[in-house]
């Protein structure tokens, strides 16, 4: 495949690696630790990371011989929603990363699609594809507060569990109903 041009990584920006300093030689190591602001969009409809939270990057950059290995954790603060009853969760984000970034031009470059392997750009990486991919496939679509939340009567819509046990809405038969009415237009 054709090198498809690439918009400049400008390394300034919190989620580009810059591996300048990392010797071209199998074996040779980094580590990165970083704080960055959370980038948007962070997560699924339900839970994620509010935008501009801190992330906390404890990383090690290694090279191998077509590339730069990336393997680290990433935490940092999630919230969300109840998927059942609506109240908020707050929990904490822990993800492994592990992410393969080949050299231009290397047998890996020549070979490989993009969407199958990642690709340094010149001396830098951009993390934030591979950052958004283990967040979100960590997450839940469907998170609860607790494994066990009852949810919400479907009445009321309350929690079930701020309710009295036993909480529910008399239904007034409908037959019964009815002789109701017609007792009150007979009076
Ligand atoms: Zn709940
Ligand atoms: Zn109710």
């Amino acid at each position: 495949m054709p090198h498809q041009p690439h918009p400049q990584l400008d390394p300034r920006k919190p989620l580009v690696l810059e591996t300048r300093d990392l010797p071209r030689r199998p074996g040779a190591l980094h580590a990165v630790s970083r704080q960055v602001p959370a980038p948007e969009d962070l997560g699924l409809e339900l839970i994620g990371v509010p935008v501009g939270a801190e992330l906390d990057l404890q990383l090690r950059m290694e090279s191998v011989s077509e590339g730069v290995l990336v393997s680290g954790t990433v935490t940092g603060p999630l919230v969300g929603e109840c998927g059942r009853c609506l109240r908020p969760i707050s929990a904490t984000l822990d993800v492994p990363i592990q992410e393969f970034y080949a050299y231009e031009h290397s047998t890996t470059d020549e070979t490989t699609d993009e969407d199958e392997v990642g690709r340094l750009q010149g001396d830098l990486i951009d993390l934030e594809p591979a950052l958004r991919d283990a967040v979100v496939l960590s997450l839940a679509a469907n998170p609860v507060c607790r494994e066990d939340c009852p949810g919400l009567c479907p009445d009321c819509g309350v929690p079930l569990d701020e309710l009295p046990a036993g909480h529910n809405h008399e239904q007034v038969d409908p037959r019964w109903a009815a002789l109701t009415q017609i007792k009150h237009s007979e009076e």
